[in-house]
């Protein structure tokens, strides 16, 4: 047994990210990955054991024993322990913060435990049960007791509490604890379905990946247009890790938006599937991941965070709908769960599958010839949709012509018609509009003033049914003036749509609609996302207006439109990604209509019709989109050719927050000049950030802009080390390729 044990006390802090060495006490068994509790200065702290050791270099007085093991079970498991150091080095965080992502939050300082319930059970039997009634016929309640008892064990909470006391007393009943498990609504359900004939695309990318499964792993990129049944290669990948003993782990970009790949692998996994995510309860979460992690649950669900899943023998990892921001997080430890995956992967010999319809620029480039094995992924293709169906048909509509003839309405004549028609057929429509609320802004005809949220330099959006404006970033409410508080001009008026909008003029222009909305406002509430789906899908709403929350991976048969309201309010924000997301957007949300019998039509409205990013989606043409937007990237210098690395300045005082970037500015450019790198830099630059006051506090950036071959490594942990050291009253964080630049 060994004396010592080298721990990752759990503080988050630069100053504690190391190991301390603690005794392990006579008789104490420990392990690497257990969680213990250990004296840390004046006070006991939890702390995960890194490893153990023989000797000890410190003298014995100054090494402390801990003082007991939390858990008896190690909570990180090998794999996982070093998937932590990997993750120390690579995203620049403390041990200790990517310890904690892999388990769930709440075991850390023992906050859940297994449930368990109180049962009673008869201890007499035979003719010394029956003495016992003769000789208590005059406690009624005790004997109705018995009688219940007979019938078989009975949760003591719904028992009679002064007659069981009485019992237990004189040894008639006796009781014991037995755990029980609280089931995610999400599972809760028993169907299991089988498995439709693949088509011949299918079982095509079923056969290779199978077969790099069963040669020690690879990584693959599955690019299927929508509607092309990437989730049944999923599936039938996933059933042959099974059969060899291996075990899935399944991402999906929000649990809550897409309830039918949840479905679908309970339908066809049953028992074996885990769904983890933050919606779950904690108590829900915690007994999901001990499913998991003693092997009963094999098959794993879950956002971003399921990328740690305490599987054992992992044989493949999905990635669904790639291309999502939500991969990648936008706190510390600022990690991308794709590149987690992929290492992962790499340590179990597993096939790691990215699927999309629309990958990622910078996925993508990596599927194509020329890229260095190290970083390749293969690709797989699915052209066409089940059973041959057609994609649907897409039309662009041009907003500036319906303007000019005096059509002031959101709605072109031709999205009008179709969904008069639409209807008329008896079929469902969605429209999509990427912004909530109700006007976009609130603005003085008279002097130009847009009302900005005093908090965070951003317009405020109306939002009808509180009659206030809201700030998106930090909530805040105003009532909307009636007055211009610049000039005092009464024409103030409301520019823009958003969803509540959109909702309001198809119950005006069709009053037999019936409409659904689902954006941020209507989904606060827990499992409301379910619900408005499911209105949808038993077909008591017959049409769905949202924001991009409808745009994923959802499958109803029904929808015969899809109409994209505007899809310009995407297209020109200031970020190099922005015609990306649009064509992901429109692609995307058309790829909704037309997945089954029903035949599907799209009406995309927009001002700048001849746009590529516009045109492209339309056709939903994927690898001529790839062509011109890398072309585009590698001219202008931006990622997946080039690293944008930024440091966010934040205080309360302008005046800090601007000397702290441009000092850093000036210790950076001094960094690079030495490491000989300035060639490597294309931009170093200090500056306010896009959005200069954000919850009250001004916003500097210092933005870096380099090449991609340069040694970012060094770099980042160059501007790590000045984020960390920034100054009292200045918040500072780094960010690589975030994002937002926001
Ligand atoms: P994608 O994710 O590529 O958009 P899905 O996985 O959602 O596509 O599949 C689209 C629809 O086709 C789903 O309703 C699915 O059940 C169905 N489907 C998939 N494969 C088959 C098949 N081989 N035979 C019949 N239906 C299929
Ligand atoms: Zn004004
Ligand atoms: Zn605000």
């Amino acid at each position: 047994m060994s004396a010592f044990a080298q721990i990752a006390v759990d503080l988050s802090a630069e100053a504690v990210d190391r190991l301390f060495t603690y005794a392990v006490p006579e008789g104490m068994a420990v392990s690497p990955g257990q969680l213990v509790a250990v004296p840390f200065g004046p006070r006991t702290l939890e702390g995960f054991v890194v490893s153990l050791s023989d000797a000890c270099e410190l003298p014995p007085e100054r090494v402390k024993p801990i003082l007991r093991v939390v858990r008896e079970e190690p909570v990180v498991l090998p794999d996982l322990m070093e998937l932590a150091e990997w993750m120390h080095v690579r995203y620049l965080c403390t041990l200790v913060d990517a310890l904690r992502l892999m388990l769930p939050a709440e075991m850390r300082g023992g906050r859940v435990r297994e449930k368990t319930r109180r049962y009673a059970h008869l201890a007499l039997s035979g003719d010394a049960l029956e003495a016992f009634v003769a000789a208590n016929r005059r406690a009624p309640k005790q004997l109705e007791l018995i009688d219940a008892l007979r019938r078989g064990d009975a949760e003591t909470a719904g028992l009679d509490a002064a007659a069981l006391r009485a019992l237990a007393k004189k040894g008639a009943v006796e009781f014991y604890d037995s755990e029980r498990r609280r089931t995610p609504r999400a599972l809760a359900d028993e169907r299991r379905t089988a498995d439709p004939e693949p088509m011949p695309e299918q079982r095509l990318a079923v056969a290779r990946l199978t077969e790099a499964l069963e040669r020690g792993g690879g990584r693959f990129l599955l690019h299927g247009v929508t509607g092309s049944g990437k989730t049944e290669v999923y599936i039938r990948l996933i059933r042959r890790a099974l059969e060899l003993g291996r075990t899935a782990v399944v991402l999906v970009p929000e649990i809550a938006l897409t309830p039918q790949m949840v479905a679908w692998l309970h339908a066809r996994f049953g028992g074996d599937a885990a769904v983890l995510h933050s919606a779950l309860s904690a108590g829900e979460r915690f007994d999901e991941w001990r499913r998991i992690r003693s092997g009963e649950a094999r098959v794993v669900i879950g956002a971003r965070s399921a990328v740690f899943a305490p599987v054992q023998n992992l044989g493949v990892i999905v990635v669904d709908e790639e291309h999502e921001t939500t991969y990648q997080s936008d706190r510390r430890p600022r990690y991308d769960a794709r590149a987690v995956a992929w290492k992962r992967a790499q340590q179990h010999g597993a096939v790691l599958l990215l699927g999309s319809a629309t990958p990622s620029i910078t996925t993508y480039m990596r599927a194509m010839p020329g890229v260095r094995p190290e970083n390749r992924l293969e690709l797989i293709e699915l052209r066409q949709r089940v059973k041959g169906r057609p994609l649907p048909e897409v039309e662009v509509v041009d907003m500036r012509g319906e303007f000019e003839r005096g059509n002031h309405s959101i709605f072109s004549a031709r999205l009008a018609s179709q969904l008069r028609a639409c209807l008329d057929g008896g079929h469902q429509a969605m429209l999509f509009i990427n912004r909530r609320g109700h006007s976009t802004f609130v603005s003085c005809r008279a002097c130009g003033y847009v009302v900005k949220c005093d908090q965070c330099d951003v317009s405020m959006t109306w939002h009808q049914a509180e009659n206030a404006l809201r700030c998106h970033y930090c909530g805040k409410t105003l009532p909307p003036p009636k007055q211009c508080p610049n000039c005092g001009s009464g024409y103030i008026k409301y520019f823009g749509a958003g969803t509540q909008k959109v909702q309001e003029e198809v119950a005006r222009l069709f009053p037999d609609a019936r409409v659904a909305r689902m954006d941020v406002d209507t989904t606060r509430e827990k499992d409301a996302h379910a619900r408005i789906l499911e209105r949808f899908r038993s077909g008591d709403a017959n049409v769905l207006v949202g924001t991009q929350m409808i745009a994923k991976g959802l499958d109803f048969p029904n929808v015969a439109l899809v109409g994209v309201v505007a899809a310009d309010l995407s297209l020109n924000l200031p970020d190099y990604r922005s015609v990306e997301r649009t064509f992901q957007l429109i692609t995307q949300v058309a790829g909704r209509a037309g997945r089954a019998e029903v035949p599907g039509r799209v009406v995309v409205q927009t001002y700048e019709p001849d746009h590529y990013g516009i045109q492209l989606s339309a056709a939903q043409d994927y690898r001529a989109f790839y062509t011109r937007e890398s072309a585009y990237r590698r001219a202008a210098l931006y990622p997946p050719f080039t690293v944008i690395a930024r440091i966010v300045y934040s205080a309360r005082d302008p005046e800090a927050a601007k000397a702290a970037a441009e000092a850093d500015e000036a210790r950076l450019g001094a960094f690079l000049d030495e490491a000989g790198a300035r060639e490597d830099a294309i931009q170093l630059k200090a500056a306010e950030a896009p959005i200069r006051l954000l919850r009250g506090e001004a916003r500097w950036q210092l933005l870096l802009k380099l090449y991609f071959k340069a040694d970012m490594d060094a770099v980042a942990e160059r501007m790590q080390a000045l984020a960390d050291a920034a100054p009292e009253g200045v918040r500072a964080e780094l960010e690589i390729n975030p994002n937002n630049m926001i």
